[in-house]
């Protein structure tokens, strides 16, 4: 499916140093550290280790009519080697013109195309060339961009766009070196159309003005992946002094009280690994198309609604996003192939977070449902997939995006913990994140500093390059002590044997000990049984997302057709992909539900962006 990156035969000759992946992964020989600047991003068309942009400047106008974004970029060139040509990524871009800093026009020619990586846009430079203006356009194929109809949004009087960069996704909106091996700053005048108000990855503004033009500032160096904009009837309201939450207007309040203990997270973030290093931390709540739970966009966190249940049940997921202003947005993986740097440290640290806000039984239960849910991945994942280090040559980064980064990255620094005890694990967390700030790291890098810092002498009886290099889970994983799941357990235990809901006692439960007690229902639940439990908890019609996703899988399961109607506008209205993918998995297992479930995608669809409609296609193609 994915084509051979064949411009490497045409443009070899400039990009020669860049052009091939040296693969690290190899466990035969484990002593050799190999750092960061030998290794090349596989995921970029760009010669971003010859020619590098310092700096970004956009002047981009938001056309809501035409569903297009365009303007202009300004990039900052750095040529240490006076290379006469400076390698962008562009993807389903329109070039119209690039010049320097002069405004002298510059030529600029077109690689080949790869399906996967998009075109590479060559434009000459000489060494006087200080800056590279290129004029352009999206287009109604970039894969970034998700347009909205008034309807599709709460409020429904206005439009709303969002971008999504990453992982390879950026270049279809700006071309620009996409690769998360190189940072840069950036700035931006934004023009939209009035009454409505565009936030992004930035310092933002936080009322509408008359001018509708808006500009931005983000001087912290950071990987192209993170430059993200949303535009939309957005208002803003403040938490703390400097935490505070975008939203439609009739939505706002809702999420200002979800949120509430987001000043809170800061500080015990900050009390673990230190200074909170982009000043603010804003929240913005997309519309329900949204295709992730969340996106660190740094200084301003971009969220689905569907974690707005009412009861900020669901809130680990904002302890998640701003987790990542350390492991990810502070110390970034250095290629694609190293995203469990990103999120693995992300969830150790997010249940961190949790615990010290709201304690070690809590969040036992959001590591054991992690632990369920990598087991199950184990299962059907192709074991070239499950190695913490992966070889993605070739792939899509975002097939990289399963529970090893996520779960086993987790729970292999948790292995970490329970050798060397937590004061040491968090003096060298510590020391890590201030070590490496706003630098790009690789996991032979990662290994190195670790042994240096923290397990010297301990690699192989800790079997790190087991848990690295290896599929699966080594036999030291660590076991989740999970008392409040014992009682949900012994009451499904009485359910299945009563066959009454006579004796659960539910009301103390949360989120997480619901989805504990429907997941493991056995199989032999019967559609009476489902009944039953509907009748009694109103499943069906949850307010709690996370509750409604498990509860239609195992719907599907049961074959229990009450739940159908509801599934069906869930799927049409919610877009997030960690949602809609086990559901549509489980549909196409059987013929009937198939043909249900190509029904329902038929008015679906078009409120999915590319990330989920990408995936659900394949699923029922
Ligand atoms: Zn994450």
């Amino acid at each position: 499916m994915i084509k051979k990156i064949a411009y490497l035969i045409v443009f070899g000759f400039i990009m020669c140093s860049c052009s091939q992946e040296k693969d690290t992964n190899d466990s035969n020989n484990k002593t050799e550290i190999i750092m960061n600047n030998s290794i090349l991003d596989s995921h970029t068309l760009s010669n971003y280790k010859e020619v590098s942009i310092d700096h970004s400047h956009l002047n981009l106008t938001v056309d809501f009519n035409s569903k297009l974004i365009h303007g202009s970029v300004t990039h900052t060139i750095n040529n240490p080697n006076k290379d006469s040509v400076f390698i962008l990524d562009t993807k389903y871009l329109s070039i119209e013109a690039v010049s320097d800093q002069d405004g002298n026009k510059l030529d600029f020619s077109y690689g080949e195309k790869d399906d996967l990586l998009g075109v590479p846009l060559m434009v000459l430079v000489n060494s006087n060339t200080k800056k590279v203006t290129i004029a352009y356009s999206t287009t109604n194929k970039s894969e970034a961009l998700d347009w909205l109809n008034a309807e599709q949004t709460s409020g429904k009087d206005f439009p709303f766009m969002y971008t999504q960069g990453q992982s390879i996704f950026t270049r279809s909106w700006i071309p620009i070196q996409d690769s998360p091996g190189l940072r840069i700053t950036y700035s931006a005048d934004v023009t939209v159309p009035a009454g409505m108000l565009p936030v992004m990855s930035a310092a933002n503004p936080q009322i509408k003005n008359n001018t509708n033009v808006y500009s931005f500032e983000m001087n912290q160096p950071i990987p192209p992946y993170l430059i993200a904009l949303a535009v939309g009837d957005l208002q803003f309201k403040q938490i703390d002094y400097r935490t505070g939450v975008y939203a439609e207007p009739n939505m706002l309040e809702s999420c200002v009280d979800e949120f509430a203990d987001m000043g809170k997270m800061v500080s015990a973030a900050e009390e673990l690994y230190g200074e909170y290093d982009w000043e603010r931390f804003d929240v913005i709540v997309l519309p329900p198309s949204f295709p992730f739970g969340g996106m660190e966009n740094p200084k301003l966190t971009f969220a689905t609604p569907t974690i707005i249940a009412g009861d900020r049940s669901l809130v680990s997921l904002i302890a998640h996003e701003l987790a990542h202003s350390w492991s990810g947005n502070l110390v970034t993986n250095a290629t694609w192939n190293d995203f469990w740097l990103n999120e693995g440290f992300t969830v150790y640290f997010e249940r961190r977070i949790m615990e010290a806000l709201y304690g070690k039984d809590y969040t036992e239960m959001l590591a054991l449902l992690g632990y369920q849910d990598l087991q199950e991945e184990l299962v059907t994942l192709d074991p070239k997939m499950q190695t913490l280090k992966l070889k993605m040559k070739g792939m899509h980064p975002d097939d990289a995006m399963s529970d090893i980064a996520y779960e086993k990255g987790y729970f292999f620094l948790r292995m970490i913990e329970n050798s060397v005890g937590r004061e040491l694990m968090d003096g060298f967390l510590k020391k890590y994140f201030s070590d490496h700030k706003f630098q790009t790291i690789v996991t032979e890098e990662f290994l190195a500093y670790l042994e240096a810092n923290l397990i010297n002498g301990k690699r192989e009886s800790l079997k790190i390059d087991d848990w690295v290099y290896q599929p699966g889970l080594p036999d030291n994983c660590p076991v989740v002590d999970c008392k409040r799941f014992i009682n949900v357990e012994s009451a499904i235990d009485d359910f299945m044997l009563t066959n009454t809901i006579a004796n659960l006692t539910t009301t103390e439960w949360s989120t997480h000990e619901w989805i504990h007690f429907i997941k493991n229902l056995p199989d032999t639940v019967n559609s009476n049984q489902m009944l039953m439990l509907d009748e009694a908890f109103n499943l069906s019609s949850s307010g709690n997302s996370e509750i409604l996703a498990v509860w239609f899988e195992r719907s599907i399961v049961s074959n229990y057709q009450p739940a159908f109607p509801y599934m069906r506008k869930f799927l049409i209205k919610v877009g997030r992909r960690k949602f809609l993918q086990p559901i549509y998995e489980s549909l196409a297992k059987r013929e009937d539900h198939k043909i249900w479930a190509k029904d329902v995608y038929k008015y679906a669809r078009s409120n999915y962006h590319y990330v989920s409609f990408n995936t659900i296609d394949e699923i029922l193609k």
